[in-house]
């Protein structure tokens, strides 16, 4: 799965549609300090589904729509949408390419799309879980968030690390399965005394 085509109209600094074509070898985006370097990775987290507006650098979530400047009105709606090579069928049960939208209209009015079809919020939380690719994955590190991990405690970076390399899910797993064990032992030490108490 890659990342192949983003959409920008409208979102925070992006007034005009804009379009970024992510070709093998790209590794970077320069600019000038205010250009939008850091709106577009806002972008591309938004349409996976953030819902906070204090991660975005907003008050609410209306202000990643364009606000204005002093030469231009300001505008009504807010869209991103990003485009997919899925062609290794990384993201299960959807089509070669795939395609992800979010629209925000300042009533408040919300739209999510994928492959074109109205879907929840929810449905493409759902479709990038463990991919990688979630929002709160280390796919992106916000300048804040490497001080805090230079700053962190060992045991909460080894936590750090352990969610990075994929370690986290299945130590969540074993726990669960080690308090189902626990259940059973202690239902067998039940049963056991009845079986006693019954002889
Ligand atoms: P730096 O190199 O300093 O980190 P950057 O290239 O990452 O900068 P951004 O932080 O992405 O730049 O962009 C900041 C710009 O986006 C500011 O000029 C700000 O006014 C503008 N901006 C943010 N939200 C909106 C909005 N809703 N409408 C219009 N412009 C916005």
């Amino acid at each position: 799965m890659q990342l192949t085509h983003l959409v920008i109209n409208g979102f925070k600094s992006f007034a005009d549609k804009t379009e970024i074509d992510f070709v093998p070898g790209l590794t970077g985006i320069v600019g000038p300090n205010g250009s939008g370097k850091s709106n577009i990775t806002e972008a591309i987290r938004w349409t996976l589904g953030e819902q906070s507006a204090k991660s975005l650098r907003g008050e609410k979530m209306g202000d990643v729509i364009f606000a204005g400047t002093a030469t231009r009105p300001p505008l009504n709606r807010a869209e991103v949408l990003m485009t997919f090579d899925n062609q290794d069928g990384y993201l299960k049960e959807q089509p070669a390419t795939v395609t992800v939208c979010r629209r925000l209209y300042r009533d408040g009015e919300s739209e999510f799309l994928i492959n074109n079809q109205q879907v929840r919020l929810k449905d493409i939380v759902d479709l990038f879980m463990d991919s990688g690719l979630g929002k709160e994955s280390f796919s992106f590190i916000s300048q804040g968030r490497v001080e805090a991990i230079f700053n962190s405690k060992p045991e909460d970076r080894r936590g750090i690390l352990e969610e990075a390399a994929g370690v986290f899910k299945y130590k969540q797993q074993k726990l669960k399965a080690e308090h189902e064990l626990q259940t059973t032992d202690d239902n067998l030490a039940r049963v056991s005394d009845i079986v006693s108490e019954l002889q």
